[in-house]
């Protein structure tokens, strides 16, 4: 049952269309390297196609009719856009559910100290990484400092051509005998991840100022952004690859870019729902949470309850909220649950199954369940809803695969499916194979990209 390259059936007018898609996705990659940064694009992009703030609807106690499109964005790290349908609410809902946090290293609250006339950031690392792959390439840093008056500063640095970048250092090969012997996990520990941010004192510094160059690096903070060391205590600071996304390949058949995990998925549904023509006849939703990487937990993961408050704000806004009415209304609905899966790499041949592996190219992938070592922690989805998928694919002309995540016994994963599933409602995981997967830099097929979105709109319109 092997599946075919979806290239080959792109005609010039698919092949453009791709490739413009491909321009917005890596300029939305560029400028969204964290959640917040994430879900306030989404935001101005949905505005911009009339959206309006559920949370000011509610406030206004405005009656919505069909084709009424809504957004709402929790704490500013998860989102929501509703366009609500003809039939009512309880009847269920279209979701496509992405997250738009990725691996990272963020700073720690005390994160400034000066070592041999070198300052530093301390960082803990966020999510699965393999600490041994950020060391020795150009890092940015995105956030923001919130003073104690409540005033949010939004820093970013090392993204402009002319801006500094910053980086952790490797040990030299010349000296790396005892360290090459190490095993991967251990070549760089989790507190070797020392961001190096500067290295030249404070001009004029105080004889008795003990750490001239962290002083001056402090003095640029201020200058620059108008906080200081305590501030530190309250700020969200992410440490990332510096630089843009990138065609890969001669052929530009690759997009190589920070973060695809799981921002492909999310910015397919974005254009997805975005491509809606009026009243769609179920309500769809296009969600991005936040935190999956580190459980879905927190009021920004998937196991907060913003998805039901927002369900429920919607059922008072459209005929009236009744507790009935609403876990009607989740256990009718249906959801993809719309998250990155591992390619296939001829590299690694040997930690896949290759009748059972995504292949970059070949369409968006379903995965029926995910899970590790005997299926654990899956959303198992039905059968009679696989085959519904099916039919709306081939309907739809989508290339799509099936795949599970790696061999059997050799690891695996999660995603929110499992989450929404609690609901009763019919959940299947579908996403974009990738390549190098929650490295600096991943890789993604711009086909699979273009096929991620047929499939989102097509479910919006026909499940
Ligand atoms: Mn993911
Ligand atoms: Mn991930």
């Amino acid at each position: 049952m092997e599946r075919e390259i979806a290239w080959k059936k792109y005609t010039e007018a698919a092949s453009r269309e791709l490739e413009e898609l491909s321009r917005r996705y890596k300029d939305f990659l560029d400028n969204g390297k964290t959640e917040r940064e994430c879900a306030a694009r989404a935001i101005a992009l949905a505005e911009e196609k009339g959206y309006v703030s559920l949370e000011a609807a509610v406030k206004a106690g405005k009656k919505l009719k069909p084709g009424a499109k809504l957004w709402s964005a929790p704490m500013g790290k998860a989102i929501m856009l509703f366009v609500i349908g003809k039939q009512p609410l309880e009847d269920g809902i279209n979701i496509i559910g992405a997250h738009i946090d990725s691996p990272r290293m963020d700073l720690k609250q005390n994160p400034l100290y000066e070592d041999t006339d070198i300052a530093y950031f301390d960082t803990h690392y966020y999510g699965g990484i393999k600490k041994y792959q950020w060391v020795a390439l150009p890092l940015a840093m995105h956030g923001v400092v919130v003073k104690k008056d409540g005033t949010v500063i939004n820093v970013v640095v090392g993204e402009d051509d002319d801006d500094p970048v910053l980086c952790i250092s490797d040990l030299l090969i010349h000296l790396s005998q005892e360290q090459m012997q190490k095993k991967a996990a251990e070549v760089i520990g989790g507190e070797d991840l020392n961001v190096i941010i500067g290295g030249r004192p404070l001009k004029d510094a105080d004889e008795k100022e003990k750490e001239p160059v962290k002083a001056n690096v402090l003095k640029i903070l201020k200058d620059k952004y108008g906080f200081e060391e305590e501030d530190f205590l309250s700020a969200e600071i992410e440490i990332v690859p510096a630089g843009k996304a990138r065609d890969l390949g001669f052929d530009r058949s690759m997009i190589m870019g920070y973060g695809h995990d799981d921002r492909v998925c999310a910015y397919a549904e974005l254009e997805a729902i975005f491509a809606l023509k009026g009243a769609p006849k179920k309500t769809c939703c296009c969600l991005f949470s936040d935190k999956e990487e580190i459980g879905s937990v927190g009021a920004t993961g998937m196991q907060a309850n913003y998805f039901e408050n927002a369900v429920a704000e919607l059922l008072e806004l459209t005929g009236g909220y009744s507790d009935l009415k609403l876990r009607r209304g989740l256990a009718n609905s249906k959801m993809l649950s719309c998250d990155v899966s591992a390619g296939y790499d001829p590299n690694f041949a040997s930690a896949f199954e290759r009748k059972n592996a995504a292949f970059l190219g070949r369409g968006v992938c379903f995965n029926k369940y995910t899970g590790s070592r005997g299926k654990a922690g899956s959303n198992d989805a039905n059968a009679e809803y696989m085959a519904e998928v099916r039919r709306i694919m081939d309907d739809a002309k989508v290339s799509f695969q099936t795949a599970e995540l790696g061999r059997v016994d050799l690891g695996g994963g999660g995603t929110i499916a499992y989450i929404c599933a609690k609901y009763c409602m019919n959940v299947i995981d579908s996403g974009v194979a990738v390549l190098s997967m929650h490295a600096p830099w991943e890789i993604i097929s711009k086909a699979d990209l273009y096929e991620a979105k047929k499939c989102y709109k097509a479910f919006l319109e026909k499940a």
